[in-house]
């Protein structure tokens, strides 16, 4: 009985969880969104990837 119970709360929080992430998508933590765009210049629109700054004299985004 006990372990019914277990099984049902699970589900519940499982449907919780997938409505809630079809409805907000911007809820979830950082760790579990989609990466976003690595930093670019704002000059030249190259990827500055572990630089700040862009050899064109532009700053990263
Ligand atoms: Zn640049």
């Amino acid at each position: 009985m006990l372990v019914k119970v277990i099984l049902i709360f699970l589900c519940f929080m499982a449907l919780i969880a997938f409505i809630g992430r079809a409805l907000f998508p911007s809820a979830l933590p950082p760790v579990l969104r989609k990466r976003q765009d690595p930093p670019r210049c704002n000059k030249c629109g190259r990827y500055l990837i572990g630089q700040k700054t862009c050899p064109c004299g532009g700053k990263a985004r």
